[in-house]
């Protein structure tokens, strides 16, 4: 995080209740003839032609319809159509009937949020936008993600809540051999300077391609596996963070074909390398003033900023499938992979679901990183729990254990609980969650453990290697049976 903030003067106080209704519509009026017509022109004018418009599904999948520019009057009012059986897809995109989507009819308006609209790669003319999905008479539709996130964010924002986030992604380049296995496409030790000068103008071609897209990022470097790299995107606003992900994931799979190679952000792309995570860094203030900093309790936490992350550690195993979607998602979750599985903080501990990174002589704010995150992971589902638990935890703080130190996994009888260790038992504890389900609405929860539920039966046949090897790439490839 780098947005400087002062230490408080005064802990912050708990904000009233959450309001009840979670589908509660706060959306921003539909833009107006002129405002569509002067940013048709704008966007003219800067030689972007082409709009790409996205929504994340609830397999983690992105879906894109395009527009060309001069339809933005149409586009930007109306959205385009798209069959709400796309949640129904699995990560293979294979519909499964169990899923309560798997229906041909119905139809669902994509509205692209003009406000988020950015270039995506200018210089071909594209511009890109995500979307948010309504009906055709306009009103949002209970499963939309993008509009869970909004309306989290809305809520704590009534309230005087301000949370910042960010991504990091990790990925992996390479090039698939013969049996579709993943061949590291540079050589270069972990960390290694060796790697990115063998990468140099792919680095160069990745930052080039962030910046003309307007997206902000802090750093970039290569990571522990072979062939692997990270990238830390700037913090925003929750729904910033989660845009932000996505144009970010599909600008360094579109550099990453030109240099020939192939990314892949699968959580686990092979078993005997380490994975891809895809953290998520919190910062929160209530009231203008920083929870997780400048208070009495351990590493500085006010009680409030105690008292959330008290909730978020509570609601950690009904978080997990949200944050690590896929089967193969928890064969990354093992200790010693750096991925976190314990249901513990700690104060800059690497192995604790929660780190808490306590603000620093450069004035950035305190935050926490959950680790356990990957980038099979919808990014507004995500945010949006977030948010609702860290809601609920201003509203009712909850009890904070001592922060972990050293290696849960050395601490023998005295470690803290592993979370779940596979997709059946989180999913049981985020269908058992009343707050998720309540912040989401029951249609959104219960088409999200539908999924859930599809996607245990698309691993249930596989071996070890054969569900490794099922999403190694990730975005899958052209033939979805074989990855
Ligand atoms: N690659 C590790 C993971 O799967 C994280 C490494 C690190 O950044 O600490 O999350
Ligand atoms: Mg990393």
């Amino acid at each position: 995080m780098s947005t400087a903030e002062l230490p408080p003067e005064l802990p912050p106080q708990p904000p009233p209740e959450r309001p009840a209704d979670p589908l509660a519509d706060s959306r921003p009026g539909p833009p107006s003839a002129p405002q569509l017509a002067e940013l048709q022109q704008a966007l003219l004018d800067q030689g972007l032609r082409r709009l790409a418009i996205t929504f994340v599904t609830h397999a983690g999948l992105p879906l894109v319809k395009v527009v060309p520019v001069t339809q933005l009057q149409v586009a930007g009012r109306w959205g385009v159509g798209f069959s709400p059986v796309s949640d129904a897809f699995r990560i293979d995109g294979v519909i499964d009937p169990g899923q309560r989507l798997a229906r041909p009819d119905g139809d669902l308006r994509l509205l692209p949020d003009l406000a988020a609209l950015r270039p995506l790669e200018p210089a071909s003319g594209w511009a890109w936008a995500p979307g948010d999905r309504h009906d055709r008479d306009g009103q949002p539709y209970p499963a939309d993600q993008r509009s869970f996130c909004r309306r989290q964010q809305q809520a704590l924002a009534a309230q005087g809540v301000e949370l910042r986030a960010g991504f990091e992604l990790e990925w992996l380049v390479a090039n698939p051999g013969p049996r579709g296995e993943a061949h590291p496409a540079m050589a270069g030790g972990p960390y290694g300077a060796d790697r990115l000068v063998a990468a140099l103008d792919y680095a160069a071609a990745i930052t080039d391609a962030l910046d003309a897209a307007d997206l902000p990022w802090l750093q970039f470097h290569p990571e522990y596996g072979a062939g692997q790299f990270e990238l830390s995107l700037a913090p925003g606003d929750p729904l910033a963070a989660a845009d932000q992900l996505v144009a970010a994931r599909l600008l360094i799979q579109r550099v990453t074909a030109r240099f020939g190679w192939r990314c892949s952000f699968s959580p686990l792309p092979a078993a005997e390398r380490v994975g891809n995570g895809g953290h998520v860094h919190v910062s929160v203030r209530c009231a203008g003033l920083p929870l997780l900093q400048g208070g009495d309790g351990p590493a500085g936490l006010t009680a409030a900023g105690a008292g959330v992350l008290g909730a978020l550690l509570e609601q950690l195993p009904a978080l997990l499938p949200l944050a690590c979607p896929l089967g193969v998602s928890y064969r990354r979750l093992g200790p010693g992979r750096w991925s976190a599985p314990f249901q513990a903080w700690g104060v800059e501990n690497r192995e604790a679901a929660l780190r808490l990174i306590p603000t620093g002589g450069d004035g950035a704010a305190a935050h926490l990183e959950l680790k356990v995150a990957d980038l099979a992971a919808n990014p507004y589902l995500l945010l949006g729990a977030l948010q609702a638990v860290i809601g609920d935890g201003l509203a009712h703080p909850r009890p904070l254990p001592d922060p972990v130190r050293g290696d849960p996994a050395a601490l023998g009888s005295a470690a803290p609980a592993r979370l779940p260790e596979d997709l059946g038992a989180a999913s049981a504890a985020f269908a058992a969650s009343p707050l998720l389900r309540q912040a989401m609405g029951a249609v959104l929860h219960d088409t999200l453990v539908d999924s859930q539920q599809a996607e245990l039966r698309r691993c249930a046949g596989l071996d070890a290697e054969a569900l490794v090897a099922s999403t190694r790439w990730l975005p899958l490839g052209g033939d979805p049976s074989s990855g």
